[in-house]
């Protein structure tokens, strides 16, 4: 292809997009396509020629599109948002034109300029104090794929970090360099013992990190009168019995915004637990609530200023609720030496001049992989497009609808609301009430309740206009099976929601109307 072809199809890819966008409230949520479905209409092999460009391009309409799932839909509504917008799309096909994998900044200076321009913005922007800023010369932010690379980075950093502590306790002295090296001996005789923390309503980035350092994780059990968060308490006594076993506590992941019900891990409790476990680093993970930091009025419930005293690290997902097309996780560090000391291998090749005099990042440093894609252009363009004012109205108007919808599933004689809402997410579930009494004290038989909303979600699950998703929630009480209602879709609109919800509700009485 030429550039006068690329200009051609560019246009035409352009008008494919927007035809998209004009008519996306009209496409079902949800591929309507079999499991294989692709797959038997693509050839084995990779064709022995090129082929037109065109028939490429028109191919994407015909194959791949009915096999998405729209989550630009305005019916979307499982899991998280995870938007998109078109300030953004420009932005990313920028960053392919001048496709580099900014792994050290001679790579491109913009690229790691950039980045750490931006992500010091978000920063700012979140309210996250200045330990966590790049300018602060100690901490500083990086961009990276997803929560769960943020937290697996983390993870690294903190087993570094314990194994670090340790060997200065066995005596080992720092190098002319002012590090300590680990000798293997203590890798040897501390590495499997040390233990990651987290609840049972962790996301599962947790486990998976720990599976990754081939070390366990303790789901440490909620309670229900404490609304699904995490408490010092409990992370003392699981810490406490590990301790007596030997074993060493090296991380815990808190949640600000769990993705189950939205609950908000009680973050001092557990820095002020910590402090009596100096092994022990504290990453929070803000993946979809850590956006709304952006909004003054919710840092406190948020306990933003908890995770400013407290946390080791932290992350949020631009790319679900920041208007920022995916990926975009902010990984911010109040000192960027847990990474570096942890991540920096540098062989002869990957070394410069402007590294070797300590002017520069090379954020290859900050994380597992080299090569990295040059993200930050999308946040820029998305923070320079809507303001900090913009970005703040998408959040009211998410966290406006659910607002609206629970008033109205509060009115509803047939659902309740599980847990008290945050945010821009909503969970509920079937529960009739005796519609002669509204304060209906009946006891919950949680057993026949969970296998009436079994019914439902499956229900709403066969549809294809709409997209909602279960939750099972564990607790030291009981478990409960519920929905989710998750809003916060930049073209969703609240007549949206409520065509959704009167879709639960259909399905919500023909569960019922079997049940009888
Ligand atoms: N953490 C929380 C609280 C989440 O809700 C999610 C996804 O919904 C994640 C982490 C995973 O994010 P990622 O896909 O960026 O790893």
């Amino acid at each position: 292809m030429d550039i006068e072809q690329f200009r051609k199809a560019g246009y035409a890819a352009i008008d494919q997009i927007c035809d998209y966008y004009s008519n996306i409230s009209n496409v079902p949520v949800k591929a309507q396509v079999q499991p294989g479905y692709l797959i038997d209409q693509l050839p084995r092999e990779a064709p022995e020629n090129g082929q037109e460009f065109d028939e490429i391009q028109r191919d994407f309409g015909k194959l791949i599109l009915p096999g998405i799932t729209h989550w630009q839909s305005p019916s979307f509504f499982a899991y998280f948002p995870s938007n998109s917008t078109f300030e953004c799309m420009i932005a990313d096909l920028l960053s392919s034109s001048v496709s580099n994998p900014g792994f050290n900044w001679i790579c491109s200076p913009a690229c790691t300029e950039l980045e750490q321009v931006v992500v010091e913005w978000a920063a700012r922007m979140l309210g996250l104090s200045k330990e966590f800023w790049g300018s602060s010369g100690i901490g500083g932010g990086v961009i990276m794929g997803s929560a769960s690379d943020s937290a697996f980075t983390a993870a690294v950093a903190a087993r570094e970090k314990a194994l670090r502590r340790l060997s200065l306790e066995a005596g080992v002295q720092a190098g002319d360099n002012g590090q300590i090296e680990i000798p293997d001996e203590i890798r040897q005789e501390h590495g499997q013992k040390l233990v990651v923390y987290g609840s049972t309503q962790t996301h599962s980035l947790g486990a998976k990190a720990a599976l990754m350092l081939g070390l366990p994780f303790r789901a440490i059990p909620v309670s229900i009168e404490d609304q699904y968060s995490l408490r010092g308490k409990d992370v003392r006594e699981a810490i406490e019995k590990d301790k007596k076993a030997g074993l060493v506590p090296f991380l815990v992941y808190a949640t600000v915004g769990t993705t189950s019900t939205g609950a908000v891990d009680r973050i001092a409790e557990i820095g002020e637990v910590l402090k009596d476990y100096p092994t022990a680093f504290l990453h929070v993970d803000a993946a979809w609530a850590g956006v709304a930091y952006a909004l003054p009025q919710y840092r406190e419930s948020l306990r933003l200023k908890e995770v400013n005293e407290h946390a080791d690290s932290f992350c949020t997902n631009f790319h679900k609720w920041g208007l920022t097309t995916f990926d975009c996780s902010i990984f911010c560090v109040k000192n960027r030496k847990d990474l570096t000391q942890a991540l920096d291998v540098t062989p002869p090749f990957l070394r410069s001049k402007e590294a070797d005099a300590g002017t520069v990042i090379d954020y290859r440093n900050w994380q597992p992989s080299l090569g990295r894609r040059f993200r930050s252009i999308k946040l820029w363009f998305v923070l320079r497009s809507f303001g900090i004012s913009g970005f703040q109205k998408h959040l009211e108007r998410g966290i406006e609808h659910r607002q609206k919808l629970t008033e109205i599933v509060e009115r509803s004689n047939t659902f309740e609301i599980v847990t008290t809402p945050n945010l821009s997410l909503l969970v509920f579930r079937l529960h009739p009430k005796d519609p002669k009494d509204p304060k209906d004290n009946r006891e919950v038989d949680d057993d026949k309740l969970n296998l009436l909303n079994q019914k439902l979600h499956q229900k709403l699950d066969s549809r294809y206009d709409i997209f909602l998703t279960q939750t099972v929630l564990h607790s030291k009480e009981r478990n409960i099976f519920c929905i989710r209602l998750a809003m916060g879709g930049v073209n969703t609109t609240f007549e949206d929601v409520k065509r959704a919800w009167e879709i639960v509700e259909l399905e919500g009485d023909k569960v019922l109307q079997e049940d009888d």
